[in-house]
């Protein structure tokens, strides 16, 4: 059994028999990896507060050779976003770019950007609207594990020179108008919502938090997300649908 040692965020934790605790962590250098720790539940055991979710932590652990469930020896919190954790919205945010890391990415394939995305995510929830971000995230996630809808030319004829069009989640991907009416699930994105994408696909974390969004591209970008997410997921995730349920509570952002 190798000792590893690394920075983790902590996208997820659930109880394991009476006094232990099952994390998934997404970590700097090894990708997602899910760990035990021992105890942490007994009555008088203080390392609880260590594994709190959405905060950034060094851990040493274990590594098993067997199994996908690492054992964690210990944790040292780096970082815990106390403003993310003062407000309902932003625990609502951060639950939902977890779940959406969680969902798309496999165990033990290092993505150092997932985890600067969460980390960066997780500290301008404090600063920025939760919408803007979310879809900074979603783009940026897709980008890196190489989903990212292919939006240089239409899908059906190739016209690269499109600054508006249609979009098939299905397909994920941009088609013309002539050849739209070929997929039934094809739907109109203005320009701004396909500026949005490629700028945020281009260009660094900072450099993308500060690009102004139109709020109609915005929520059209936000429809044009959840619509390809379902088709590639499959079922909606409990985060968003928990997110949509709290919109109304929200301030307009
Ligand atoms: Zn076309």
């Amino acid at each position: 059994m190798a000792i590893q040692k690394t920075h983790a965020i902590i996208i997820k934790t659930q109880p394991f028999r009476s006094t232990s605790l099952i994390v998934t962590f997404f970590t700097r250098d090894f990708g997602k990896i899910r760990g035990l720790v021992k105890g942490v539940r007994q009555a008088g055991e203080t390392r609880g507060a260590l594994y709190e979710l959405f905060t950034l932590v060094e851990i040493v652990y274990y590594e098993k050779t067997r199994s996908d469930l690492h054992l964690i020896s210990e944790a040292f919190l780096l970082e815990s976003y106390p403003s993310l954790h003062s407000r309902l919205e932003s625990i609502a945010y951060a639950s939902y770019f977890s779940e959406l890391a969680d969902q798309l990415s496999e165990v033990h394939d290092p993505h150092e950007n997932i985890f600067s995305l969460l980390d960066f995510c997780f500290r301008y929830l404090a600063s920025l609207s939760g919408r803007r971000i979310a879809r900074l995230f979603e783009i940026k996630l897709l980008n890196e594990i190489g989903w990212l809808p292919y939006l240089d030319r239409c899908l059906g004829c190739s016209n690269p020179h499109l600054e508006e069009g249609f979009f098939s989640p299905r397909q994920g991907a941009l088609l013309c108008p002539a050849c739209a009416g070929r997929y039934s699930d094809a739907f109109r994105i203005q320009r701004e919502t396909l500026a949005a994408i490629r700028y945020y696909a281009r260009h660094d974390l900072e450099m993308s938090s500060r690009f102004l969004v139109k709020t109609s591209a915005g929520a059209e970008l936000e429809t044009m997300m959840d619509r390809f997410f379902l088709e590639r997921i499959s079922r909606p995730l409990k985060s968003k649908v928990f997110l949509k349920k709290l919109k109304p509570a929200f301030s307009q952002l």
